[in-house]
This record gives structure tokens, C-alpha cells and sequence, in this order.
């Protein structure tokens, strides 16, 4: 959670309205989306110059690491030489997000996350990726899917707008940016193919695809154990933005017409090598996840989620939801100069609505005030329990519980103790907690899975964490002069 207004996005996507319904576009090609036809490459390139600054920080800024971002850019370039537009200037990120992601803009803008850098496995899986990207981009899928989603986003958006609560906006679900939706199959398989042809022709082992894949499953399916049944985040895995099996890169590999290349790149040892010491997890600047705990080392503040809820630490907001659709969104807003925190929620938080059961309480030593409201959202009717806790003359926290109205009551309680568990953390606890690294080991005599495992600072599932990380959830083991991966405080 930073300090952040999307009013800018909000300019951007208005912005891009207009340029994209501006009169005297072309007639239609048959076969042709109204929006692909009309926006040109260089729109294409506006878009993602104007997007490349959001996505940066929704996604936690560049992850400043200069000899990772040349090795990875090295990767992407060479893939790009083997496409049909190798001269393109293509930019290439990774992003200090936890989250296994990667997505692509249009006018060549690439991401990578850092938690999908420490997942793959080697340069091959890396290229695997890429590849997988810069395919959506040659064959211009975001500005289709673009154009497609736009005309539904933008009534919202307007509503969002008019509502004049960015917390609307998430209750809506709004908060995705447009183009980290769900690409259709026919695109991935699109995709998959051009990548798979880019691999073979920069020399990568096409098996880098497919073998991420594996790795991929094996994480989500741990990261479900992690948080409960029916509670893993759809929008915050690769997976979701890329629908994708083993089974469908394999029919598109068949369908490239491609050999793989004679002695394929897999450059296990040189990509290890590259990560030694990456953040692991959560940056401190954001804040971490421990559990139900949210906890902000540097603005020195902590509070306590139910059982059941599944905390993600997202740009915006804090935010925990349980399987039932019930949301507690957490986050800090600025207050008017003098304005007390009664006002603070009747006339800036919530204008202009039906507020009931309104009560000044106290949080912990902090002054606060309390008050419900009923709403309609996508999802339905909901209930709002809002808190605002006035933290100094200037700074708001706020916490907005949101339930299906059966399920209100129920969670009273719970939603009552989360408020009343928010406190200001001493010096010696905020620098207690420490962020996460990836180090490279090599496996000696006498060295097991089980001991490497047991090295993790983690209380539970120690050694699917480590065979996740290490591509061993299929099985094999740690051999003599191997190396692995650990992560460390
Ligand atoms: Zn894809």
C-alpha cells in the first residue's frame, strides 16, 4: 500500500476514449474488431508510453536492480531479433511485486515480475515468458482487447467517476487495470506459437515454456493450500491473464513448424547465478503479509484480519476478502486542513450518501468515528461498516468493511475486533521484521531436500515451498554439485 490518487488513470482512460472514437477512422476490414482497425501503431505506442507509468505503480515501481534488468532485457532482446519487427524498440521491466506476473503493453512494453523471476528456473523458462509476451505484442492482441473492453469499462468508469469514491470503484471490482485482463484462447495460442518460433530461431530449449508452466501450477496450487480453499486471488496470477495449459503450448508447438535448435540454450547455472540475493516476498516499503497480519515497517503501523479472510497487498489499498464475498479494505487519505474526522467521513470519505449508525470511538489512543451505509454493486447489494481513524492533523486511516447483507451480522464481531486490533508498532518490532531473499546454494555431501527445506523461515509448508521454488514438485532431488535455491531472512 503506497500513497496513491488514480485519478490519473482515470485521465488516461478518457484520454484514450477520445483519440480512439475520433471521426474520420477507416472503413472496416472483414473480419476486424471497430476498435483494432482504428488505432494505429503509433496510438498503440502513445498507449503504452501513457499506460507504462500506471502499470509501474500498480505493480510496486521498477525493481531497481541494474545488472538483472540488463541480463533480462539481454534475454528479450534476443528474442526480438528474431521477430518480424527486430528493429522495434521494445522496453523491458521487472516489477518489485511478489505476485508470479507478466504481461505486455502495446507499443513493446514487457513486464516481468520479480516473484515470476525467482520462480523460473533458468534462462530457457525466463525466455519461456518473454517470448510468450512479445508474441502478444507482434501480433498487436492489447490494442484488440483494448478496443473490446473499453466501450463496457467506460460507463463505469464515468459512475466511479461521479461517485467520487475510490473505494466505490473497488467494491465495484474496477480497480484492474484493463489491460491485465484474461487474453482469449485463441490469442494464447497465438502467442505461444510466435513465442515458441522466436525461442527456437534465438537458439532457447522450447521446453523453457512448458517447463515454467509446470512450475507455475506447482506454485499455484501451494499458494491455494497457503490461503484456504476458494480464497486464491484470480487476478493476481499469471494464469489468469494468460489461460494456458501444457497440454495447449504443446498443440501450438506443433502447430509453429518449428525443430528445436541443435545443443538449446537452458543456462540453468548463469540464470541462478543472476538472482543470488533477489528480494523475496513482500518490499518493506509496501508493507508485509504475515499471515492475518498486515504490517507497515516504515509508516510503523499493524492490524489483525479474520480466519477466513485473504490478505493481498495491493498498490491502492490493503485489502482481505473471505470466500463468502465479504471485504475489508484498508487504506490512508489525506484530510482537509481543520476538518474533524466526523466531517472527514460525512463530507470527503462518503458525499452525498445515506450514512447510518454514525458513533465517535476510539482506536487505540487515536480519535475515530464509525457509521454503515448500504450500496449496490456489482456483486449485488452490500452493507459498509466505514472507520476512519484520524492518525494526525493530516493523515486518515480507514478501514471499509464490505458484506453481503446475509451475511452482515455474522461478521460483526470480526470486523470489530480488525478495527480495534490497528496500533502504532514500536521501533524494535518494525525493524524486527525483515524483508525475504533468494540465495544460491550448492548442494555438498550429506546435503537433502528435507534439511534445505527446514532452512526456510517459514512455520509452514517448508518443503513444497522449497521444491515449488526448485522445480522438484514432480519430483527429483538435490544432487551432488547441483544448486538451489533458498530463500533467507
Ligand atoms: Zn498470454
Amino acid at each position: 500500500m503506497q500513497f496513491t490518487h488514480h485519478i490519473s488513470r482515470l485521465v488516461v482512460f478518457l484520454t484514450l476514449v477520445f483519440l480512439a472514437i475520433a471521426p474520420g477512422a477507416p472503413a472496416l476490414a472483414e473480419g476486424q474488431s471497430f476498435f483494432s482497425s482504428i488505432i494505429s501503431p503509433e496510438q498503440e505506442a502513445r498507449m503504452g508510453r501513457e499506460q507504462h507509468p500506471i502499470i509501474l505503480k500498480q505493480f510496486g515501481g521498477a525493481y531497481e536492480d541494474p545488472a538483472l534488468n540488463r541480463y533480462v532485457t539481454s534475454i528479450g532482446e534476443l528474442l526480438l531479433r528474431t521477430t518480424e519487427t527486430p528493429n522495434a524498440a521494445f522496453t523491458f521491466t521487472i516489477l518489485n511485486s511478489p505476485v508470479v506476473n507478466a504481461f505486455a503493453l502495446p507499443g513493446g512494453y514487457v513486464y516481468v515480475t520479480r516473484g515470476l523471476v525467482a520462480l523460473a528456473d533458468n534462462e530457457a523458462q525466463l525466455a519461456g515468458v518473454l517470448a510468450h509476451e512479445i508474441g502478444h505484442v507482434t501480433a498487436r492482441h492489447s490494442a484488440q482487447r483494448y478496443g473490446q473492453s473499453m466501450a463496457a469499462t467506460i460507463g463505469l468508469t464515468f459512475l466511479g467517476l461521479l461517485a467520487e469514491s475510490k473505494e466505490l470503484n473497488q467494491v465495484a471490482g474496477l480497480g484492474a487495470n484493463l489491460f491485465l485482463k484474461s487474453y482469449s484462447r485463441d490469442h494464447e495460442f497465438e502467442a505461444d506459437k510466435l513465442g515458441l518460433i522466436y525461442m527456437s530461431r534465438a537458439g532457447f530449449s522450447p521446453d523453457g515454456m512448458t517447463d515454467f508452466l509446470g512450475n507455475l501450477k506447482a506454485h499455484d496450487e501451494l499458494q491455494k493450500k497457503l490461503i484456504g480453499q476458494g480464497g486464491f486471488d484470480p487476478l493476481m496470477g499469471l494464469l489468469s491473464t494468460h489461460p494456458r495449459t501444457v497440454d495447449r503450448v504443446e498443440r501450438a508447438y506443433a502447430a509453429a513448424h518449428v525443430s528445436p535448435p541443435p545443443d538449446p540454450i537452458i543456462a540453468r547455472d548463469v540464470y541462478l547465478q543472476q538472482i543470488d540475493g533477489l528480494l523475496y516476498g513482500d518490499d518493506p516499503a509496501q508493507g508485509y503479509v504475515r499471515g492475518q497480519s498486515f504490517i507497515h515497517p516504515l509508516l510503523k503501523i499493524r492490524f489483525e484480519v479474520p480466519e477466513g479472510f485473504i490478505l493481498t497487498n495491493a498498490e491502492e489499498a490493503v485489502i482481505a476478502r473471505n470466500k463468502s464475498g465479504a471485504r475489508i479494505i484498508f487504506n490512508a487519505a489525506q484530510r482537509p486542513q481543520g476538518q474533524n474526522i466526523d466531517a472527514y467521513l460525512t463530507r470527503t470519505w462518503f458525499p452525498n450518501q445515506q450514512l447510518g449508525d454514525m458513533e465517535t470511538i476510539n482506536v487505540n489512543g487515536f480519535p475515530a468515528v464509525t457509521a454503515t451505509a448500504r450500496v449496490e454493486t456489482d456483486d449485488g447489494i452490500m452493507d459498509l461498516r466505514l472507520i476512519a481513524i484520524a492518525y494526525d492533523a493530516a493523515l486518515v486511516y480507514r478501514f471499509m468493511f464490505v458484506s453481503p447483507p446475509r451475511e452482515t451480522s455474522a461478521l460483526n464481531m470480526e470486523f470489530r475486533r480488525t478495527t480495534y486490533s490497528f496500533h502504532t508498532i514500536s521501533d524494535v518490532e518494525a525493524a524486527a521484521i525483515k524483508p525475504l531473499r533468494l540465495v544460491i546454494e550448492t548442494v555438498e555431501s550429506g546435503d537433502s531436500i528435507e534439511e534445505f527445506a527446514s532452512r526456510m523461515p517459514y512455520e509452514t509448508y517448508r518443503l513444497e515451498r522449497f521444491k515449488v521454488l526448485n522445480g522438484l514438485s514432480k519430483g527429483g532431488e538435490a544432487y551432488l554439485g547441483n544448486k538451489v535455491k533458498l530463500v533467507v531472512e
